[in-house]
């Protein structure tokens, strides 16, 4: 009855997991979830104030396709100003969301049989998104042994004369890894030599700890960003997920392609919600330190809390806001994977994570640290109990 293309994908198990969580507290039941994958702060008043000045000022149709002039000029200048990257207002597209833009790149791209390499443990959408474009994804691990960085050779091997892109994600969901620039320059080498497209999803690119900095790859030479689409939005740095704007800037060829597509699927984003991300892009930057300051916090307190937990095992995330860890002893007799360890945690214990094999990366947990202290330390508890429980 359907399309073979839905049996070939898989739905959000993130979204999915998020649904059992709200249906369990609507049943009146406590749980803690280190599953959500957004700021837990409200969007900063002055970016909702432009919303609503937006719409009593009667900004409600459609805007440009491709968003109004106005936000891609801002977007181009703080391409500029932030990450190097030089994209006039023509080469970028605002989508309904990073996810909306990595799609459109994704399509604009490839062609059926084409391979898209990603770097595992990543984001599911990326080998969910590239199998609807119909390209085949090819998985090249990041050990954890190597801070969950790429290893060159590896994926020097994984390259076939039909690698049509690589997709990086730095900092990276779930693993935290924030790529050095040397990394990202034997990335672009490759890339170079090879023929093939990067697409640099940079959504986290604000969540950043202990001094480490963001390099954009479009940023290292004029060649290189001939062949990068960045993707980057406002949801994880402005705590704007639910407004659902996203971009990507690219070589005009690749954005006119990419507008294309969109002009026949979506049309524009919301003009309301293009007028708050224009209010987030001009935001007193203070406002966000203030938030990246709270995340940071959490992420040390969530570190140690987890460090006395039986069998834990982690490297100490340098971006992001997450921890991704495995529990030596938890799988094993009586739990036979991790997702049978999500599901004993939250229906024993009230405590809900993300099963690692959702992001290629089976035996491991991800958890969320974007909630309050006394959260954190709640739902560690729970997990600890959990945890010993299985051992
Ligand atoms: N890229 C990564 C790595 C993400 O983790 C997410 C959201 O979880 C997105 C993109 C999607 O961002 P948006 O909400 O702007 O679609």
């Amino acid at each position: 009855m359907f399309a073979n293309r839905v049996k070939q994908i898989a739905p959000s198990p993130t979204l999915a997991l998020g649904a059992k969580v709200r249906a369990m507290r609507a049943q009146g039941k406590d749980v803690i979830s280190f599953a959500m994958g957004e700021p837990d702060f409200p969007t900063p008043e002055p970016i909702c104030e432009e919303a609503i000045r937006a719409i009593r000022e009667g900004f409600t149709h459609y805007t440009d396709s491709r968003g109004t002039l106005e936000l891609r000029e801002e977007i181009s200048r703080k391409l500029l100003e932030e990450n190097h990257i030089h994209a006039s207002p023509d080469q970028i597209v605002v989508s309904c969301g990073a996810k909306h833009a990595l799609f459109n790149a994704l399509m604009a791209i490839c062609n059926p049989g084409d391979e898209v390499i990603l770097l595992a443990p990543c984001w599911m959408t990326y080998r969910e998104q590239a199998i609807l474009a119909g390209a085949v994804p090819v998985v090249v691990e990041t050990p954890a042994q190597n801070q969950y960085l790429p290893v060159f050779e590896d994926i020097q091997r994984a390259i076939t004369p039909r690698t049509k892109a690589i997709i990086i994600n730095s900092p990276c969901n779930p693993t935290g890894a924030v790529f050095p620039r040397n990394t990202l320059k034997e990335i672009a080498s490759l890339a170079l030599r090879h023929g093939f497209f990067i697409i640099s999803d940079e959504i986290y690119e604000k969540h950043i700890y202990d001094g480490n900095s963001h390099t954009s790859i479009a940023s290292l030479s004029q060649e290189v960003a001939k062949q990068t689409i960045t993707i980057n939005g406002v949801s994880k740095s402005f705590a704007m997920t639910g407004w659902r704007i996203g971009y990507a800037s690219a070589p005009l060829d690749i954005a006119e392609a990419m507008a294309t597509i969109q002009d026949q699927v979506t049309s524009n984003p919301s003009g309301i919600s293009q007028k708050a991300a224009l209010a987030a892009l001009r935001l007193d930057s203070k406002l966000i330190h203030k938030m990246l300051q709270d995340f940071d916090s959490r992420r040390c307190f969530m570190a140690e809390e987890l460090a006395s937990v039986s069998g834990a095992k982690f490297c100490l995330p340098k971006g992001a806001f997450y921890i991704f860890a495995e529990f030596d002893g938890a799988i094993g007799n009586k739990i036979k994977n991790d997702i049978e360890l999500v599901n004993y945690l939250l229906e024993n214990y009230e405590v809900a994570c993300i099963p690692g094999s959702v992001f290629e990366g089976p035996g491991k947990l991800r958890l969320t640290y974007a909630l309050p202290h006394e959260q954190i330390r709640e739902g560690i508890q729970r997990l600890s109990e959990g945890i010993r429980s299985l051992n």
